[in-house]
């Protein structure tokens, strides 16, 4: 993509309404833009770290064995009414009418829509476990949104549910989900921490919340200081669940599983939930499953959710500095910067349109910063916007052959060959 045809207004200036970091960046880097309270447009390049963290917990949501689908924003107001929800949600539920006159509201959640259709489809213990999630915008009427996509009124959330004949199934439903979620927040360079959650609206007898250590958070948490240091790739499921189970415990200080010196408390961002709710809605929502002894049984549930578009604003948090974002490979909107020095040589943009012809080929994600800008504007711009990579050519590379490659998160610049810079990233 090229800096002269994309869009990604940045501004110098630190916009007044912003108190944290990351709400900054993403306004000065040109990634949203607020339409009203806690309502945002994704513009371009936001728009493409939200797909891309949507897709990870895609792929991850998927090997642990769910199932997508894509349930409605808008729900009848009919379905909350059966669990008994709908007069409890309070002033959170965008409550709307119709042509009609039935009530109708913008989802908050769907436990209510996803359990209707299980109960109208699935019938047989034999058809279990069942896991459904979707990745779709929530809304919920905040009392103060703030922190940019950190607390909106809408968001994007994955929500996935799982179904099964038994606790012992539900058990190894969240078990799943656990897992999934520890590697799902990995993949992003986040280190979430499990904690256990105090039962929520949602009514749960067990729950776990996903904490990202920021000191902009707004949970203070506890835990063991061994998950700073967790390596997802040998972690294995015993000392995944003797740490889950120390979490458990840290809920009762006075038996404190974790010794003192292992113990430490910090600020968090809540950026996934999951709970155990057992026959919650499927006694009043009608799910039922004929069990292996004939016996009608309300189906076993739990939910989990992941606040897709919180992510971005806290994998920001974790990841900055003074100068801009540093975006994790995984996520950043593009691998690599490449920077003109200066687009009046025609040598120089030779060499430019080259490599960057060269990049595509090789189907790198680059963005081609071919504006006629003085560089120390530049060079502030991909900062700001912190692609991992940083590729700069100027017109001493015409007659060396030379460029510079920037790490973003290091800081490392090193001088090396057009076509070594080519191979590194
Ligand atoms: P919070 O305590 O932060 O309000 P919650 O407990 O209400 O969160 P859940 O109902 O568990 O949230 O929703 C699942 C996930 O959706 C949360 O873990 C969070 O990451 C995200 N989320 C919830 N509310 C918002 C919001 N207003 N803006 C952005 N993301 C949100
Ligand atoms: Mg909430």
């Amino acid at each position: 993509m090229r800096s002269s045809v994309f869009f990604y207004p940045t501004l110098r200036e630190t916009p007044q309404e912003a108190q944290i970091a990351s709400h900054r960046l993403m306004l000065r880097s040109g990634m949203i833009t607020q339409v009203t309270a806690g309502i945002y447009t994704w513009l371009p390049l936001g728009l493409k770290v939200l797909t891309k963290i949507a897709n990870i917990v895609r792929e991850e949501q998927d090997r642990a064995g769910s199932l997508e689908v894509l349930m409605p924003t808008i729900q009848p107001a009919e379905l909350w009414e059966k669990s008994g929800r709908y007069h409890d949600y309070g002033k959170e539920m965008l409550r709307m009418k119709d042509r009609h006159e039935r009530e109708m509201l913008y989802g908050p959640t769907a436990e209510e829509v996803i359990t209707d259709i299980f109960a109208r489809f699935i019938k047989s213990y034999r058809d279990l476990p069942k896991r459904f999630y979707n990745i779709q915008w929530k809304f919920r009427d905040e009392i103060r949104p703030r922190f940019g996509v950190m607390r909106g009124r809408e968001f994007l959330m994955k929500d996935n549910y799982s179904f099964d004949l038994n606790f012992e199934g539900a058990k190894a439903s969240y078990q799943a989900m656990l897992e999934a979620y520890v590697k799902t927040f990995a993949r992003m360079d986040l280190t979430a921490i499990p904690v256990r959650a105090a039962s929520g609206a949602i009514g749960g007898n067990l729950s776990h919340e996903f904490q990202i250590l920021a000191e902009t958070g707004e949970s203070e948490i506890f835990y063991d200081v061994d998950y700073e240091n967790l390596d997802v790739n040998t972690l294995t499921l015993d000392r995944l669940q003797s740490l889950y189970a120390a979490a458990d415990e840290l809920h009762d200080p006075k038996n404190c599983p974790v010794p003192q010196e292992r113990l430490k408390t910090a600020r968090g961002i809540e950026v996934g939930h999951v709970f155990y709710f057992g026959t919650k809605y499927s006694v009043p929502l009608g799910a039922y499953v004929m069990g292996p002894d004939n016996k009608q049984v309300p189906v076993e549930m739990g939910s989990y959710g992941i606040g897709i578009s919180r992510l971005v604003g806290a994998i920001i948090e974790a990841h900055h500095n003074e100068d801009g974002i540093k975006w994790p490979e995984s996520v950043a909107p593009f691998k690599v910067g490449l920077l003109n020095l200066n687009v009046k040589n025609q040598d120089c943009t030779r060499l430019c349109d080259d490599l960057y012809t060269k990049l595509l080929q090789k189907g790198v994600e680059v963005l081609y910063d071919d504006r006629d800008m003085g560089p120390g504007a530049k060079f502030a711009d991909l900062d700001l916007i912190g692609l991992p990579w940083q590729i700069i050519i100027g017109p001493r590379s015409v007659g060396s052959g030379q460029c510079e490659l920037k790490n973003r998160r290091t800081g490392e610049k090193i001088e090396l060959s057009l076509e070594d810079a080519l191979k590194r990233v």
